[in-house]
């Protein structure tokens, strides 16, 4: 592993869609994207690996095993960005595969299942507001009934994204792919947390990622003048919302030993005037966990919460479970395969939930899949001044050279291994 190439490459990565003082805009499917795109293959090929683009937009990039029939163990990220994004999210991830599979060239090692890297299309949902699309077409997740009502903020329809990629809706269920087809996944991704920093530790091995629950909650009362409404004559709606926050708060912190959060990020005051009692308020709350009964125990708190409110405040309130997604569970053979590895790197490592969803989770139900986080400083992500050192990307890289080269079995000295990859220098 060359820690000067892995930063250099990373520089350049970060070159495509940078606007000084805004960080990294690279929105799935435009022209930044395509082009991180072609950069990422011809690379790709220099190491004298296959590369195709499946019907969604993903880069599969394949560098040959001995056996080439066996599955192949892969590994990768994603070259998309949210608006004004960091220079790690995802990159990292694209960019440490990479130089895994230079330093096997450098090495000489030939592997006896074959290596992929894939840089998977639309991970963020800044487009469409949806996310991991890529991975989901690619795991039989994609649904095209949905996708027909998917537009980005200027009204631009996915359809028409793909065809500006040169992709068709009627072809990306052919991106599907067969769980028989991959042995194993890997994704290094940066934390986007404040834990691995907080506990000084170099690596995180994820053994679950949480899912969110999300609730759209509305308050009725009664519109009336500010001045001339008495207190107890009052159905102000801003003040049952207000409850109800400080309930999501209190429900979360209830199951905070189950690891589960919980977020009121929307609340829209209507008529919204300073001089009128709130006539109505829609909340939006976002609760995530990776223990179903615990996301689900907050929901019943709330329910209970909204019935008091009502009988003491006059109110009318529906909510509405605008999703449920179930958390997903890692293969303990990657998590532990990845914590061996650890413990022989002297790396420090722990055990941790992805409170953020990634392309890992909708491959853990394809294949064993590992999910290795790096620090974040500050926790901060999604924003300029994300920051994670070179020197603990080049540790997770190295945790994931040493992850593929064992699960992609390398041949031994003894075997006479045909040597089907050529680097083109
Ligand atoms: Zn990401």
């Amino acid at each position: 592993m060359n820690k000067i190439r892995l930063e250099k490459t990373l520089e350049q990565f970060n070159q495509i869609g940078a606007a000084s003082g805004k960080g990294i805009t690279r929105l799935a499917y435009t022209p930044e994207h395509a082009e991180a795109n072609r950069y990422f293959i011809e690379l790709c090929k220099q190491e004298g690996m296959n590369v195709r683009i499946d019907a969604c937009g993903n880069v599969i990039a394949r560098r040959q095993g001995a056996e080439p029939e066996l599955p192949a163990v892969a590994c990768g990220s994603h070259l998309d960005t949210v608006q004004q994004g960091g220079r790690y999210d995802g990159t990292v991830g694209v960019v440490a595969a990479l130089e895994v599979v230079r330093s096997l060239n450098d090495r000489q090692v030939v592997t006896r299942h074959p290596l992929e890297i894939i840089s998977f299309a639309c991970e963020e949902s800044a487009r469409f507001g949806v996310s991991t699309i890529g991975s989901k077409a690619m795991t039989g997740k994609w649904v095209k009934a949905e996708a027909e009502g998917w537009k980005d903020k200027n009204g631009i329809s996915f359809r028409e994204a793909l065809e500006t990629c040169s992709l068709s809706m009627e072809k990306v269920e052919s991106a599907r792919r067969q769980p028989e087809e991959l042995k194993a996944f890997f994704e290094l991704h940066i934390e986007q947390g404040p834990l691995l920093e907080n506990k000084q530790k170099d690596i995180g091995i994820a053994i679950a990622i949480s899912a969110p629950t999300r609730l759209e909650v509305t308050v009725q009362g009664k519109a009336s003048h500010s001045g001339t409404t008495p207190m107890m004559l009052r159905k102000d709606a801003l003040l049952g919302a207000a409850e109800i926050i400080a309930g999501v708060e209190r429900a979360a912190l209830s199951e905070a030993d189950r690891g589960t959060v919980a977020t009121v990020g929307v609340c829209e005051v209507s008529p919204g005037a300073m001089n009128v009692v709130p006539e109505s308020v829609q909340l939006l709350i976002d609760i995530r966990g990776t223990v179903i009964e615990s996301k689900r125990a907050v929901v019943q708190q709330l329910s209970a919460l909204f019935g008091s409110i009502r009988d003491r405040r006059g109110l009318e309130i529906a909510s509405r479970v605008i999703s449920e997604e179930m958390p997903v569970l890692l293969a303990e053979e990657t998590a532990a395969s990845l914590a061996d590895h650890c413990r022989r790197l002297e790396l420090s490592y722990l055990y941790m939930n992805s409170g953020a969803g990634h392309d890992a989770m909708n491959m853990a139900d394809f294949c064993p899949t590992g999910l290795i986080f790096i620090p974040s400083t500050n926790g901060l992500s999604h924003h300029p001044e994300e920051y994670t050192s070179i020197e603990h990307i080049a540790k997770g890289t190295q945790l994931l050279e040493e992850a593929l080269i064992e699960w992609a079995v390398p041949c031994g000295s003894e075997q006479q291994c045909p040597q089907r990859w050529e680097r083109i220098s």
